[in-house]
């Protein structure tokens, strides 16, 4: 049963609940849902009934088609001036030792070790440091492309930008500008956590709030840039707390239409301050990724990290209003598996992301940074397992010749 009829047929359903009815009737419209139905599908929405709602939005902007790209990070530092309360990923500068600091020649030195490679976006994130101030990623930016024109650099977020402006006592507009000056392509959605205070205090007080957090992006927007957002969730904040969240982004992105992609991101408890907060379930996540899809409806994208949640979720988010789950990675980054993701060492190859899509019964779409098509997959196969075999990434797909 196509989406539509699936939403039909639950208008028809007598016994469903009048005001999920009328929020079901807003989405079949085209309507925007208020902050209030947004708490209310959280605290009555089943997964069925969100289920449906999300997939028609979903099927409604993109029908079939998955995104995913192919990709690397670079993560300078794990060390940080900040103590987030959820982070398992940072050490305090005392905790030197424990960490990472990797230099400028290290850092082209990951680029260059892609030069063969078809990847289209380094994406560079990680800790806090005095010495990543922003000459230094000037410098970096530009030495990279330098190197590679065409690799779209898409990095830090506005916990660094806040932290290296205010130190190099510049506003966010000049330095935003220096930025896109230097070679910075686009924004990832990190340290947004939860905007509300009540709840940033307790998980991250030192960092950029979120009124600093909205400026730096709106300021980016302004300059014709693109970024993400994400939102941290399930952790101490109630459902009431995510809906502020998403309001205060879905309000901006009326204002700029810069956002591209939304990415809740789970609260995993291995070796931080919060350990002993549980993590939700995976039905959670889903109803949590169903009604990010219905209440940002201005938003174009939603993505489900699979390297943060599985692949097997990653598949059931297809269903859940998620059109992308992110790239290839190639066991770039340690974010997520020192968090407790059930991927230790994230990497799949262009096969196996197009055949996770594929098996989830929708349509592989392989895009850059910015959402332009590199390679559509729908009618293509890969040649039997050859020399090929070994390659991370496939060059030159096959095409059906059906
Ligand atoms: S979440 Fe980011 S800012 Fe906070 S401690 Fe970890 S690395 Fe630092």
């Amino acid at each position: 049963m196509d989406a539509e009829k699936k939403l039909t047929f639950l208008l028809e359903n007598k016994s469903l609940d009048q005001e999920l009815k009328s929020i079901a009737t807003k989405v079949g419209n085209g309507e925007r849902i208020s902050e209030e139905d947004g708490v209310l599908l959280y605290e009555r929405g089943e997964l069925g009934y969100l289920g449906v709602l999300a997939n028609f939005i979903r099927e409604r902007k993109h029908g079939d088609v998955t995104y995913f790209n192919r990709n690397f990070h670079i993560e300078p530092t794990n060390l940080c001036v900040y103590d987030c309360k959820f982070c398992s990923y940072s050490r305090l500068i005392k905790e030197r030792e424990d960490g990472w600091e990797a230099t400028m020649d290290e850092m082209i030195g990951v680029v260059k070790s892609y030069d063969s490679e078809p990847v289209t976006e380094v994406h560079i994130v990680g800790g806090v440091l005095p010495q990543y101030n922003l000459s230094f990623y000037m410098d970096l930016f530009a030495a990279i492309k330098k190197h590679r024109p065409d690799l779209h650099i898409k990095a830090l977020t506005p916990v660094e930008y806040h932290y290296i402006f205010k130190k190099a006592k510049v506003d966010y507009a000049s330095g935003m500008a220096m930025m896109k000056g230097a070679g910075l392509d686009s924004m990832p959605g990190g340290g947004a956590e939860i905007f509300h205070p009540e709840i940033r205090e307790q998980i991250a007080k030192d960092k950029c709030n979120a009124e600093q957090w909205l400026q730096i992006h709106e300021v980016w927007h302004r300059l014709g840039m693109h970024s993400n957002a994400t939102m941290l969730y399930g952790h101490i904040e109630h459902y009431w707390h995510r809906v502020d969240h998403m309001e205060k982004l879905r309000q901006l992105q009326d204002k700029t239409g810069g956002f591209q992609t939304f990415i809740p991101l789970k609260f995993r408890n291995k070796d931080n301050q919060m350990s002993h907060v549980p993590e939700v379930s995976v039905v959670e996540d889903l109803r949590n990724y169903a009604i990010s899809r219905i209440y940002l409806d201005n938003f174009p994208h939603i993505k489900a990290y699979w390297a943060m949640i599985s692949r097997e979720t990653a598949q059931l988010a297809l269903g859940f209003g998620v059109d992308d789950i992110d790239g290839t990675l190639d066991d770039t980054t340690k974010i997520y598996s020192m968090a407790g993701a059930e991927e230790q060492h994230p990497a799949m190859t262009t096969r196996e992301l197009v055949e996770l899509i594929q098996q989830a019964g929708r349509h592989p779409v392989e895009r850059d940074t910015l959402y332009n098509i590199v390679t559509d997959y729908k009618d293509v196969i890969f040649a039997e397992d050859s020399a090929d075999k070994q390659s991370r990434y496939y060059q030159l797909p096959v095409l059906n010749s059906k």
